[in-house]
């Protein structure tokens, strides 16, 4: 069983002005393309490996076949962020979460202005390539961090629910350096509704 390429869940101009049109093409078609077929190609030959989610190999990349394991924490890893990516940005995102996320971002940060404060200085402050994440506990509790290259929180033995992608391919056409614009604009587009949905996955497990 091969993983596949999701589509994006809307066009490849929805999320304009806020992240462009064709960063959005070359963003899917090339990089996230790109991330499934060479993990697809590190599978290959490791029928074992192949009957696992991308969920399970990213925990357990540090048992992972030695043959396999950089190939996978890379490339595994891109095709699993990216697709937690599309997912939580939406056309009509946005906005501020309510219900349980809501409360639970209150608790943890003080604020929702206060959450997005520490969430910017994440991801601006990933020195290179990497992701700012909002991570969450099955006891509810949230924090956030980032990760470096196409590693996330996984590895580490926590769940993301939302993150943002700060390697230059995600925002160098639009905004060139400035990365703190880019994740400015980038609240935007943020799908909530989705986060929250992913929260209630891993506070309810
Ligand atoms: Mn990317």
């Amino acid at each position: 069983m091969a993983f596949e390429l999701p589509d994006l869940p809307y066009d490849y101009d929805a999320l304009e002005p806020h992240i462009d049109e064709r960063t959005m093409r070359i963003h899917h078609d090339k990089h996230h393309a790109g991330y499934t077929r060479k993990l697809n190609n590190a599978l290959e030959g490791h029928d074992d490996l192949q009957e696992h989610s991308i969920e399970e190999l990213l925990a357990g990349i540090d048992s992972l076949p030695a043959d396999v394991q950089t190939a996978v924490r890379q490339n595994g890893g891109g095709f699993y962020n990216h697709r937690l990516f599309w997912t939580t940005m939406s056309p009509d995102g946005g906005g501020t979460p309510n219900s349980d996320l809501g409360d639970a971002i209150d608790e943890a940060f003080g604020s929702f202005e206060d959450f997005k404060s520490h969430f910017a200085d994440a991801a601006t402050g990933q020195f290179g390539s990497g992701w700012g994440w909002l991570v969450a506990e099955p006891s509810g509790a949230l924090s956030v961090t980032s990760t470096p290259n196409q590693d996330n929180p996984l590895m580490e033995g926590h769940t993301p629910i939302l993150g943002v992608d700060v390697w230059e391919h995600a925002y160098y056409l639009h905004y060139q350096n400035e990365r703190g614009s880019y994740v400015n604009a980038w609240w935007n587009v943020v799908d909530w509704d989705a986060v929250a949905d992913n929260y209630d996955a891993v506070a309810s497990a």
